[in-house]
């Protein structure tokens, strides 16, 4: 055991203690690339996957400049007046690039972040959303069974991330603004799809009246989408993060939700059919990376793409002949 290190066993017990510091360390590990951190993540995974699950999680999601750490900040504070404990990780896309996060940014929910009722974890980084889905996915198991009983897992509403976050979560919310125009733009149909509550965020000030017609339009947009497999019909709210108005709604709505999924069995099924998928998931990739990790695909590859350029063979063809290379090596 190298000096300074904790033993699996001491990770396991600290973290179902609920010490902050360890569970930061072990999350350090689950997020490590290191073979050795790989193995000893695995095994902290293992022994605490019993004592997690027991929490409500949810995913929330806006462009950047919606008010999402206003708002969470702002929803964090209300949860632990609630006696809640929330953990607060996110997924961060442009992270993969830039090996930096926007969300992670230290400076954002100081008050929460110092509250000892709250766990906040800068996003983990990686070069494949699938790698830092897993990563977050972990963390997220972690703090459950650290005791966290809510957990915030936000993301920029941009691209993919939004559909790893709705994978790892029981129930997504979309924040949005009123703006003039089409109220619909900057967020893709899919997302609107996905949210089973729209909060229009900024409704103070000069702003309400316009928030309030926003509420109406986006109630009308979301009654066209087919009722989800929850049973539940997605709602739509205003609030103010900065002012904390608005906040106890979406509580509320979420209470009900639980309420309703825990009742008709959608809660369980749907965390069955995540874990599934979070294993599919990583079959898909890892049986990506090693086809292309190969150096003899890579080679017939190179040749095949010539061969596709010069009409002397197929794309299906092409497709049929490199998949036949690489069964013979099973
Ligand atoms: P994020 O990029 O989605 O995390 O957004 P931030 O929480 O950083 O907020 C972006 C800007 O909007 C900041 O200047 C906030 O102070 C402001 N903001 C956030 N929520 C509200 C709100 O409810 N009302 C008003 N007027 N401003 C807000």
């Amino acid at each position: 055991k190298p000096k300074g290190r904790l033993t699996a066993q001491e990770y396991i017990d600290g973290i179902l203690r609920g010490d902050r510091v360890i569970l930061s360390r072990g999350i350090t590990i689950v997020e490590s690339s290191l073979e050795s951190d790989k193995k000893l993540a695995k095994e902290i995974i293992q022994a605490i996957l019993p004592h997690s699950g027991n929490s409500i999680r949810i995913g929330i999601t806006g462009v950047p400049g919606v008010g999402k750490s206003t708002f969470i900040e702002a929803f964090g504070k209300y949860l632990i007046s609630k006696g809640h404990k929330v953990g607060i990780l996110s997924i961060d896309p442009s992270s993969q690039r830039s090996k930096g996060s926007i969300l992670g940014d230290k400076t954002r929910m100081e008050e929460l972040a110092n509250m000892e009722d709250a766990y906040i974890r800068p996003s983990a980084t990686g070069d494949t959303l699938g790698g830092v889905a897993n990563k977050t996915g972990e963390s997220m198991l972690l703090c459950e069974a650290a005791g966290y009983d809510v957990i915030l897992i936000e993301t920029v509403g941009v691209g993919q991330s939004e559909t790893a976050v709705h994978g790892m979560t029981d129930f997504f919310l979309l924040l949005m603004l009123s703006g003039a125009g089409d109220e619909l733009q900057g967020i893709k149909k899919g997302i609107m799809e996905m949210a089973d509550m729209v909060v229009i965020n900024k409704a103070d000030g000069d702003n309400v009246k316009r928030s309030e017609m926003a509420k109406r339009q986006y109630q009308n947009a979301l009654h066209i989408f087919p009722l989800s497999d929850s049973g539940w019909s997605p709602v739509v709210s205003t609030a103010s993060a900065i002012k904390n108005i608005g906040i106890d709604t979406v509580w509320d709505e979420i209470t009900k939700y639980k309420k309703l999924v825990d009742e008709n069995g959608y809660f369980l099924a749907n965390r069955n059919q995540q874990q599934i998928q979070w294993m599919y998931n990583n079959i898909n990739e890892e049986l990506k990376r090693l086809f292309y990790g190969s150096k003899n695909i890579a080679d017939h590859l190179a040749i095949l793409e010539k061969d596709i350029v010069s009409s002397k063979i197929s794309p299906v063809k092409a497709a049929e002949l490199i998949i036949d290379e690489f069964k013979k090596s099973l």
